[in-house]
């Protein structure tokens, strides 16, 4: 469940980092979508622009054409308008007739002839028609009545700056008043002018040029006559006009409809009315352009395709690496904090949430307290042992499943490892909290598991602590639980406790004892005492019991039930029970016939080498086995009965006899009487110091009594303090006693004699 939420989350992630890259893989996609749009509008544009560039071109080149084809005219008839004879006939021509025929001929004739002037006239600076030719011939003047006015235009305009042909070097004045200009010799400069007119159904070009005379500079003293010609603007010049202007097709047009191709000029005649077009078709540099560009175009599309192409796949080939690796490394983070076998959050993941919630608690985010439950599974290596680790396993998995479906999803779970569990729930109610923790784990497991065909009903002990009420340090709060827990396996499992502060004083205490314990084995502090055996009925001492004694150079006498476990637990049991089995065994050796019983711990017996041990200290003690009888718990009896079993039977082997120790107390169970062929069972000292008061009691020691009998076991009364417990153990059958009414445990020095004079302590006794 842990294990798929994050997998959940690491999916989340992976896809928001894939929608991130595939939005920026669109955007780059549509960037260049629009920069390649760009780029072909940008050429479209360009082509546009070329095109009304050159459009223009060629609008001003047919313009400065016409201009320089009407500046051509004049020049080419400079050979009469710039004449000193013609000055002289013009001036007289008025007045005689040879005069005017020296014009007919040199002028009109001359002009149509050569420049095919199919109308010609020479007029006078104010007005007055001197001469007028049609076509070569002499004509009267109304013939070009209609002209005259646009060539006063023109003879005004004439006298307009930079209208002269050469260049002018300075200025001279006429009669009447107005200025010349005049070549660097002197000579006026002839003066020019051009334009359209319609004459008839033609448009015709019309040449104004003044007449001044070209060597004797003083014959010009007074405004000049203009000749003034006109040729039409024929077939014959458009011709001139295709060929040097290279435009084909260049036509006069006087309907303005154009295709899209042509090009015009407008033509307006010199009063400014619109005579018509030259239209040609335009040479538009745009599809050159165009077929210029293309193969680029087509490279530039070629490679934004490619780069698209190329580009996604390795955005896609980067896009999976980088999934790849967000996975593999979500899944490293997701080991490095859970547990594999159950999925559940690790040590370290449990430490930083309780860290991270302990802190918040205590800055005030949070409130209340965070809750600390230590949860061990009871007898969980039986389980192991007995039905195999893939059993303990899934026990682990399902224990883990049913916490995390049970406990509110709120709570934090984690696994430490072996079958401990941790929750951290945060609440407030202090004690009340830790209570109702405590009863919903322990309802957790009272369902049993089916797991592979076997029925196990496993239960737990747990220990609860809290912060920062208890403890503002994380590892101090777990540090608690774990006493808790500890407590609650003490009082008997399947139980939770909540931390107290007492707990921790006696924490404190094993652990001062614990290292106080190593320096007493050295120390010579501990020391063996014997309490004696005896018969029920005649109080004949038949054996003695070996018990530890530890005195503490300042504490003083420290009872075994204290010290033992510590020792146990502390990893100075084997020590401590190897010391005691030697002393022991050296002691007695040589005592008068009895048994002798000593305790041994289930760690001594779990102890691989055991063995070993007793079979080394028999042989240097030179003890007889048979006159010892090993005490054991049922407690030996929980855990890896098998191997347990395998070691009494060797004992057994070797000649020692096997006491079931403290029996009915706890969690005793019948069965174990039928694992083993017990020499002894002994009746625990809690159970016989109820049996005078609680008739139920007597009753159940009766038939243990019995029980054992039936099984061939010998029953032996412990803590007997009082005659009627006597008489009630002795009613029972229990054949032999061990208690303070016969017999405290004494030092060996004083147990000897006794042993000696057995026959006369039983007459004490019974006397
Ligand atoms: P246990 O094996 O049940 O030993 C009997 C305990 O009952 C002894 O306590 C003994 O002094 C006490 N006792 C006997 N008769 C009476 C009586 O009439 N009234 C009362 N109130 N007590 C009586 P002790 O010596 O304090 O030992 C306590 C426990 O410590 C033993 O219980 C045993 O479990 C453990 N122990 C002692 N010596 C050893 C040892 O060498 N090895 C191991 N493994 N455990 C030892
Ligand atoms: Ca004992
Ligand atoms: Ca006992």
């Amino acid at each position: 469940m842990v294990l798929a939420a994050a997998r959940r989350y690491d999916a989340e992630r992976q896809i928001a980092t894939g929608l991130r890259t595939g939005w920026i893989a669109l955007a780059t996609f549509l960037g260049l979508i629009a920069l390649a749009s760009a780029q072909v509008l940008a050429l479209q544009h360009a082509i546009r622009a070329a095109d009304e560039l050159s459009r223009e071109d060629e609008r001003q080149l047919v313009q400065r054409f016409l201009h320089r084809t009407m500046e051509a005219d004049v020049a080419a008839q400079l050979g009469i308008i710039n004449w000193d004879e013609a000055i002289g006939h013009v001036d007289h021509a008025s007045r005689s007739s040879t005069d005017m025929a020296w014009l007919d001929r040199e002028f009109g004739a001359y002009a149509y002839g050569t420049y095919n002037a199919d109308q010609a006239f020479l007029i006078h600076a104010d007005g007055t028609l001197l001469r007028a030719w049609q076509d070569g011939h002499a004509v009267d003047g109304g013939a070009i009545a209609t002209l005259r006015q646009p060539a006063a235009a023109l003879i005004a305009q004439s006298r307009t700056p930079g209208q002269t042909l050469g260049t002018p070097a300075g200025q001279i004045r006429l009669s009447d008043g107005s200025s010349w200009a005049v070549d660097h010799t002197g000579m006026p400069l002839p003066r020019w002018a051009g334009g359209m007119v319609r004459v008839g159904e033609r448009v015709e070009i019309m040449t104004v040029g003044s007449v001044v005379p070209d060597r004797a500079a003083g014959l010009f003293n007074h405004a000049p006559t203009y000749f003034v010609s006109l040729r039409p603007l024929d077939q014959a010049a458009t011709r001139v006009m295709r060929r040097d202007l290279l435009l084909p097709d260049i036509a006069l047009t006087l309907s303005p409809n154009l295709a899209a191709q042509d090009n015009t000029i407008a033509l307006d005649s010199v009063d400014g009315t619109r005579l018509g077009w030259l239209r040609w078709t335009a040479k538009s540099p745009g599809p050159t352009i165009m077929h210029r560009a293309a193969p680029m175009l087509w490279g530039w599309i070629a490679l934004f395709i490619g780069v698209l192409i190329g580009g996604s796949v390795v955005l896609r080939r980067s896009w999976r690496i980088s999934r790849e690796l967000l996975a593999s490394e979500a899944q490293a983070r997701h080991n490095a904090l859970h547990d594999a076998m159950s999925g559940l959050p690790n040590r370290v993941h449990y430490m930083q949430r309780l860290r991270h919630d302990l802190a918040a608690c205590i800055a005030g985010e949070l409130r209340g307290d965070v809750f600390v439950a230590y949860i061990d599974l009871d007898g969980f290596k039986v389980v192991n042992d007995t039905l195999g680790h893939h059993v303990g396993d899934e026990l682990v998995r399902q224990v883990a499943l049913r916490l995390r479906r049970t406990l509110p999803a709120s709570d934090f779970i984690a696994r430490f490892g072996g079958d401990e569990f941790v929750v951290l729930r945060r609440g407030e109610g202090g004690r009340a909290m830790a209570d109702l923790l405590g009863g919903q784990i322990m309802a957790l497991l009272r369902e049993a598991f089916v797991i592979s065909g076997n029925t196990i009903d496993v239960t737990c002990s747990c220990g609860i602590s809290w912060g920062p009420a208890q403890s503002e340090d994380p590892g101090e709060l777990l540090r608690r639980a774990d006493i808790a827990l500890y407590r609650a396996k003490q009082r008997g499992r399947s139980r939770y406790r909540r931390f107290t502060r007492d707990m921790d004083a006696s924490v404190k205490l094993r652990l001062e004892l614990e290292m106080e314990l190593r320096r007493a084995i050295v120390r010579n502090e501990l020391s063996m005492a014997y309490q004696p055996i005896v018969t029920t009925g005649t109080g004949e001492i038949v054996g003695v019991e070996a018990l530890m004694r530890w005195q503490h150079p300042e504490r003083g006498a420290i009872r075994p039930d204290l010290f033992v476990p510590i020792a146990e637990q502390g990893g100075l049991m084997i020590t401590l029970g190897t010391w005691m089995l030697r002393e022991v065994f050296a002691e007695c050796g040589n005592w008068p016939a009895c048994d002798i019983s000593v305790n041994l711990s289930p760690i001594q017996i779990m102890a691989s080498n055991f063995l070993a041990t007793m079979a080394g200290i028999v042989a240097e003690t030179r003890i007889d086995p048979t006159r010892v009888v090993l005490e054991i718990t049922e407690g030996v009896m929980l855990d890896r009965s098998d191997h347990v079993l395998g070691v009494l039977r060797d004992l057994g082997r070797m000649g020692f006899r096997i006491a079931l120790d403290d029996f009915g107390n706890g969690y005793s169970s019948l069965s174990y009487l039928r694992m083993f062929q017990f020499e002894r069972i002994k009746i625990d000292r809690s159970f016989v110091s109820n049996i005078e008061s609680d008739v139920d009691a007597n009753a159940i020691l009766c038939t243990i009594a019995a029980l054992g009998h039936s099984l061939r076991m010998k029953v032996v009364a412990e803590g007997v303090e009082t005659e009627t417990q006597r008489q009630l153990v002795q009613a029972a059958g229990c054949e032999m006693v061990q208690g303070f009414l016969f017999w405290k445990p004494m030092s060996a020095n004083e147990v000897r004699p006794l042993l000696n004079r057995r026959g006369q302590n039983r007459q004490l006794r019974l006397a």
